[in-house]
């Protein structure tokens, strides 16, 4: 199959705010977390987006927690890695970085603009912190991935191609649904489609109920996919998930069923033009 035909299935195991209540297979130590993504690799995904979490199992950007996870998962296989930098509201401007100068990952997220969050806080990305964000990005060989929960945050992402701090081509996570963002419907997402510019890459999301209709029209519109635990915890109306490798198969399946397959982690290398990739 030729690389356009090829999804990438991104995997986000962990997040910064499920428990264990809510789902007693969510992965939340470094252990636990690099068995999941790599069993998840073996079902399809090519790009996990980690979070970690401290020893009270709180959001956090603990830069050893993250060496450590990485150290371990790059010791049983090859998925392409994109970390988190809002893993923790309260965390400063320099500790959402500090990890990625060391780690070097493929792929970051980059979370274009501020928004109130679940009706419970501000999930702050000011002007000054998107650009020593993606200038350590460039100085790092680390390819954004730009988080958009809102149509203004498109804007702001060509504001940063314009000024030359973002490069194309561009890839974007649409991520709806969530409480203060866009919501997950299929008309919003064609919607958030129409504004990027034609040679980027995209995946999306859809937060909670709204996740499979989100998977079936990103399958439809040519995008790559998101699904776990980040994103939500419940696989049918009723049923917890099992794992997060059990909605990685189901991506997986509904893949294959629109035509296409699953990329491998090397090619969504090829995919995104990742340039850390011969690094690691
Ligand atoms: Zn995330």
């Amino acid at each position: 199959m030729k690389l356009n035909e090829k999804v990438i299935i991104t995997v986000a195991p962990t997040g910064a705010w499920p428990s264990k209540e809510d789902n007693p297979a969510l992965p939340l130590t470094p252990e636990e977390i690099a068995a999941d993504v790599c069993a998840c690799r073996q079902a399809g995904a090519s790009v996990a987006h980690l979070h970690m979490r401290d020893a009270s199992g709180q959001g956090s950007m603990d830069k050893e927690i993250f060496k450590k996870t990485v150290g371990l998962i790059r010791e049983r296989c090859d998925i392409v890695l994109n970390l988190t930098t809002s893993g923790d509201l309260k965390a400063t401007d320099e500790t959402r970085m500090a990890h990625l100068r060391e780690i070097k990952p493929e792929l970051a997220s980059y979370d274009c603009g501020s928004m109130n969050w679940m009706h419970s806080g501000v999930f702050l990305n000011t002007p000054t912190f998107l650009e020593k964000l993606a200038q350590t990005m460039n100085e790092n060989g680390i390819k954004p991935e730009i988080e958009i929960f809102d149509g203004g945050m498109v804007y702001n992402a060509l504001h940063y191609q314009k000024m030359g701090l973002l490069k194309s081509p561009l890839h974007f996570q649409f991520v709806v649904g969530a409480a203060g963002g866009l919501s997950a419907t299929v008309e919003n997402l064609v919607f958030l489609k129409s504004l990027i510019p034609t040679d980027s890459t995209w995946s999306a999301l859809g937060i909670g109920k709204g996740h499979l209709p989100i998977m079936y029209a990103a399958l439809a519109l040519g995008g790559h996919v998101r699904v776990g635990m980040e994103d939500n915890v419940v696989y049918s109306k009723g049923r917890l998930a099992s794992s997060n490798a059990e909605f990685v198969e189901r991506a997986a399946r509904l893949t294959r069923e629109a035509g296409k397959e699953a990329a491998t982690p090397d090619e969504a290398r090829l995919i995104l033009g990742l340039g850390n990739s011969k690094k690691q």
